[in-house]
């Protein structure tokens, strides 16, 4: 486990120069209930051994132990796992390289000072970043505005292609273009050429070779459940739990990205989500079911999805399922559009980039209520009046689906503090560097 504490990881990764500090978020990002700062003292005064610079390297579930790299054996009556994630290695498609020198990752605060440090060997240089989903998107934001120059590589049709549509994707890719970064689609690195432990050439399926100074590598994650295989019971890669955040071993719950829950949103239909707003309400919802199952009852959480990259900040929540419905305008400066997905005749999600916090608040709602959508043309003609209007005037009201305590727009703001403790303290650590990378974005 990392420390869960706030640091200036990020520094010198400031926008456009090196110099400075890191920028710290202008909230924190490691906080219990009251604001209170979950400092090393937070957690001796609330009674919780904190173990750092050690790994639990076994977990027996029916014994109720864990063997820590150290040796030491620990006993639990209740056991939360929040092991999180792993980015994926390149090793895992058949490209080696991942050792080199100046190849990136980007998980944990190590991987964070090493891309740093790269960077800023490489000034002026060229990035090949390997994939177009959050990571890459973000990482290439980043190096731009360290005057990398960035060739983006993906075998998807555009980026964020579990997300974005089409049209929505060529926004985005237009955007980074118009900053000088290169798009690659449709295709793979399938080797890097290494030369004194540096990568110098990426090269492509196509044959074509791409000069590289430097390397990351976005290409996603998987859930961290080696230690509980075998033991229990396994779903879309994560440790499958029910509304309560229990395993199958009913002393033992998962939380974050290591978890595939119910949403209640989508039918029950089971998911895993890797974010943080889902990692701290399903860490929030394991401790009070674990107190008091009868009182927690099942979690309702409304999947929630934002990024900040440049000028630019969208949210995403629900799901992306059924006919995609584009308004706004696309090429207003600044821009304002979004999406909504309209399944069985009801908002399902709604994507919006450029939206205030009372809009980005209104599609939440639309999603979460299910609002009633009779005529596609006529919500893609009135956009996010569409649901501004159709939430004051609460016309699907029970008509929708319930979702009371579900997710989604808690934005930085104190709503979600939580006491949970271990399980959403061991996500702060990559929070916190995400949210110091995130900061220099917004002051362009
Ligand atoms: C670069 C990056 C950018 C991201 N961008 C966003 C974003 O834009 N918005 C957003 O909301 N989310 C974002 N995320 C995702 C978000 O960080 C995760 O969803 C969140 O951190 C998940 O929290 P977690 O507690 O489940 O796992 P993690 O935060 O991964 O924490 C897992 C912890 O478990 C520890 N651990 C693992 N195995 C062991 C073991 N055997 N013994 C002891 N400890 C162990 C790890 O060391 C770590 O401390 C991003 C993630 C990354 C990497």
């Amino acid at each position: 486990m990392q420390i869960p504490l706030e640091r200036e990881f990020m520094e010198n990764f400031e926008f456009v120069t090196f110099a400075g500090g890191a920028r710290l978020p202008a909230f924190h990002t490691c906080v219990g209930a009251n604001d209170e700062l979950l400092t090393a003292e937070w957690y001796k005064e609330h009674g919780i051994e904190l173990i750092l610079g050690t790994r639990v390297a076994s977990a027996d579930v029916r014994r109720q132990t864990l063997l820590t790299s150290s040796g030491e054996t620990i006993s639990y009556k209740t056991l939360i796992i929040a092991t999180g994630a792993r980015a994926m290695k390149l090793e895992e498609f058949r490209v080696s390289g991942s050792d080199a020198e100046n190849v990136c990752y980007l998980r944990d605060i190590k991987d964070a000072d090493k891309l740093i440090s790269i960077m800023k060997s490489c000034p002026d240089g060229n990035a090949v970043v390997i994939g177009g989903g959050y990571i890459g998107m973000e990482c290439t934001a980043a190096l731009v505005a360290n005057n990398i120059k960035v060739t983006m590589v993906f075998p998807e049709k555009h980026c964020m292609a579990r997300l974005f549509t089409p049209k929505i994707a060529e926004f985005y890719e237009n955007y980074y273009m118009s900053k000088g970064v290169t798009f690659i689609k449709g295709t793979a690195v399938s080797s890097l050429e290494v030369s004194s432990g540096k990568v110098t050439t990426a090269i492509l399926r196509d044959g074509r070779r791409l000069p590289a100074d430097m390397v990351v590598v976005g290409i996603g994650a998987r859930a961290r459940t080696e230690l509980f295989e075998g033991q229990l019971v396994m779903e879309r890669g994560g440790i499958k739990v029910n509304g309560q955040m229990q395993t199958s071993d009913a002393s033992v719950y998962a939380v974050g990205d290591v978890a595939a829950f119910p949403v209640k949103l989508f039918g029950g239909d089971v998911r895993r989500l890797e974010h943080v707003d889902c990692a701290r309400r399903t860490a929030r919802h394991a401790v009070a079911a674990a107190l008091n199952p009868a009182a927690a009852g099942d979690i309702d959480y409304l999947p929630f999805f934002y990024s900040r990259v440049f000028a630019l900040s969208w949210r995403f929540y629900g799901d992306n399922a059924g006919e995609a419905v584009h308004f706004g305008d696309f090429s207003s400066s600044p821009p304002k559009f979004g999406a909504f997905w309209v399944s069985a005749g009801r908002v399902a999600g709604a994507f919006l980039e450029g939206g205030s916090p009372e809009e980005y608040e209104a599609i939440a709602d639309a999603v979460r209520r299910g609002a009633a959508v009779p005529d596609v043309a006529e919500l893609a003609r009135q956009g996010l009046a569409f649901v501004v209007r159709e939430g004051r005037s609460g016309a699907s009201r029970g008509g929708g689906r319930c979702c009371s305590r579900g997710g989604g727009g808690d934005t930085p703001s104190h709503a979600w503090h939580t006491t949970v403790g271990v399980a959403a303290a061991v996500s702060i650590a990559v929070l916190a560097y995400w949210y110091g990378w995130k900061a220099p974005y917004l002051a362009n």
